[in-house]
């Protein structure tokens, strides 16, 4: 098929994948080792990897952060999930990790980046009680409007919202506590948010953290790259309650096995948590 013309089976053309700057979705499959992700994504992420080598535990550490929060939010009855900032397509995705506790979970995809489109058809769509539709995190009535959520989200019973490793990704001056907020108030009591985003405070400066939050603007990368402190990312929790262990650096996040060890826990700068809304 010619690439130009080519429709994936969401009929989004392929043409959209901008492959002239690097996107945020591609360096971070480049870090978990995918081959999803181009030449300008390669150069910038291995660049980030250079300055910066805890990128690699930190991007790792986030996706296994993500399948034990899926997993908890799916053993304690939560039966519909959105998942804004989906990824590129990384088996086990969260609808797989749900459906292994309980099939009828049902699961709403979404992101803003062509590429994740192109493999939702393959990766993301389950059994019909899955959806994808590209949309901006920036513009919560798109997303909370749209006809795929209407299909699978029940809003009168509690929502597991997945707002994982994109916040870093919004500036302060586009409001991430206002949007997370926006998300907050259309969910009915009792709902969870999962949520993890990067830090400087487990990374000085001398460790490269800040020069590879640069490599984010200098490569004209599609996003800013944004770091934030503990009581900054707390104060997205607003109006929900932590579960134990609260929010912590992501191995400490109720761990599988034993917890960390103490060199391998210092690689990963990014918290993560799931609140409860009250
Ligand atoms: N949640 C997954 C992927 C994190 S990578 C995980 O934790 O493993 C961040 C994802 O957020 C990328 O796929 C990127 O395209 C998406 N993203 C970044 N900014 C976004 C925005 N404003 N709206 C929607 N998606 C966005």
């Amino acid at each position: 098929t010619d690439r130009r013309t080519a429709l994936t089976d969401q009929g989004f053309p392929t043409a959209e994948i901008d492959t002239s700057r690097p996107h945020p979705a591609r360096m971070y499959d480049y870090y978990l080792g995918g081959k999803d992700n181009y030449e300008v994504d390669r150069v910038a992420a291995q660049q980030v990897i250079d300055l910066f080598p805890d990128a690699v535990p930190s991007a790792l550490g986030n996706r296994a952060f993500m399948h034990r929060a899926v997993r908890f939010l799916a053993e304690s009855g939560v039966r519909q999930i959105i998942d804004i900032g989906t990824g590129i397509p990384t088996a086990p995705n969260t609808h797989q990790v749900a459906h292994e506790v309980s099939p009828d979970i049902k699961v709403a995809y979404v992101d803003n980046d062509p590429i994740v489109a192109t493999h939702a058809g393959a990766h993301l769509l389950g059994a019909g009680n899955t959806g994808f539709f590209l949309a901006d995190l920036r513009d919560p009535e798109s997303i909370l409007s749209h006809p795929t959520i209407g299909r699978l989200i029940d809003f009168d019973q509690p929502v597991g919202l997945m707002l994982v490793a994109i916040l870093h990704f919004i500036r302060d001056d586009e409001d991430p506590a206002g949007l997370v907020a926006a998300y907050r108030d259309a969910l009915p009591a009792g709902s969870r948010m999962v949520l993890s985003h990067a830090t400087a405070d487990f990374h000085p400066p001398e460790t490269g953290s800040g020069d590879a939050i640069d490599v984010y603007r200098q490569s004209k990368a599609t996003a800013t790259f944004n770091l934030r402190a503990r009581a900054e990312v707390l104060g997205l929790f607003d109006g929900f309650e932590l579960v134990d262990p609260g929010l912590v650096q992501l191995p400490l996040w109720r761990p599988d096995g034993p917890a960390p060890a103490e060199q391998e826990l210092a690689r990963v700068g990014i918290y993560g948590g799931v609140g409860i809304k009250n």
